[in-house]
């Protein structure tokens, strides 16, 4: 049975809302509500520290505080007013890695509850064009209400199967960048693990990394696009790594980006450039990101 130790705990994580307010406006309504702000983490065991009422700054994410796993935000002002969202780190990553410009055009393709959309709308600052794919209706109403609250407006929401959305029509033409998030086995969240982890269905496991690499597949047809983002919060391989490979090897095209040096822990060898996520070695729930690129157009030297 599933035993919580140390390493099981995963602090709280608050990401600021920039479409609505600053990182300093929010630490300083904290600081008035008797929060202790210790500055930013220097190191991962800097947040086994945390207790009460004190937080940090992330050592990686800029716009993310951190606070003992106990504190609760769900009642608070800035939650309710969206000038925070309630995100695990390893759950900002994609947003944050695929960095796309103010003004482009994205698509976030299986989108609801639309997290990681508000973090796209963030990143490019409300300008450009969002389009938000899922076939979950109830989801996606959910969605709606989340980014309203957020601020959210360069958002197109449609609830349509991403892989029916045609890659050839006009509307897509400029989209550059993907975020794909799609459904898995969520063996990499912490509360479920001890329901699914060792007991995972061989064929529920085939059946959606089959999905999985459909959409991959599916996201590089996009024309003009140059970077895909493809996550999980899945710590099987067979949702991750295999699904990269897979495609990469179908898609001669595209390669690998090799993410943040400095993350402490990697993809299966030999998929080293993408990242993993894991209570003992990122204090996240588990999870797994991977950033494909077009290859530039070969020169004639290189011929
Ligand atoms: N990215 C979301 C976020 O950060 O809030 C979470 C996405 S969740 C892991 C996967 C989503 O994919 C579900 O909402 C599910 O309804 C949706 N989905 C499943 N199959 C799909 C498909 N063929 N096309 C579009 N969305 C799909």
């Amino acid at each position: 049975s599933f035993q919580q130790t140390q390493d099981d705990v995963i602090p709280r994580y608050v990401r600021v809302n920039t479409l609505k307010t600053t990182l300093e406006d929010v630490i300083d309504y904290l600081k008035r509500e008797g929060f202790s702000y210790q500055g930013t983490a220097s190191r991962l065991e800097d947040l086994d520290c945390l207790s009460g009422k004190t937080f940090l700054r992330d050592l990686h994410l800029q716009d993310l505080l951190v606070f003992s796993a106990k504190t609760d935000f769900h009642d608070h002002f800035l939650y309710k007013a969206g000038h925070i969202i309630l995100q695990d780190k390893a759950s900002c990553l994609p947003a944050f890695l695929l960095n796309p410009q103010v003004g482009s055009h994205v698509i976030d393709a299986c989108a609801a509850p639309g997290n990681k959309t508000s973090h796209l709308a963030a990143i490019m600052k409300n300008k450009g064009k969002l389009f938000a794919f899922d076939l979950d209706a109830k989801r996606l109403s959910t969605m709606s209400t989340l980014l309203l609250r957020a601020g959210v407006t360069c958002h197109q929401l449609a609830n349509q199967d991403f892989l029916k959305v045609d890659p050839q029509s006009s509307e897509y033409k400029e989209v550059e960048s993907i975020l794909l998030d799609p459904s898995c086995s969520g063996s990499g969240m912490v509360c479920l693990r001890d329901e699914v982890s060792e007991q995972q269905d061989e064929g529920r496991l085939q059946a959606l990394a089959t999905f999985q690499l459909r959409c991959l597949n599916h996201a590089l047809q996009f024309p003009q696009v140059q970077r895909v983002v493809y996550s999980t919060c899945s710590i099987h391989a067979q949702e991750n790594e295999e699904v990269v490979s897979a495609c990469l090897q179908q898609n001669p095209g595209f390669r690998l980006v090799h993410l943040l040096p400095n993350w402490p822990e990697r993809g299966h060898e030999p998929l080293s450039q993408c990242l993993r996520a894991s209570t003992a070695k990122t204090r996240t729930h588990g999870f797994f990101v991977a950033m494909l690129e077009r290859r530039p157009p070969q020169t004639d030297e290189e011929n």
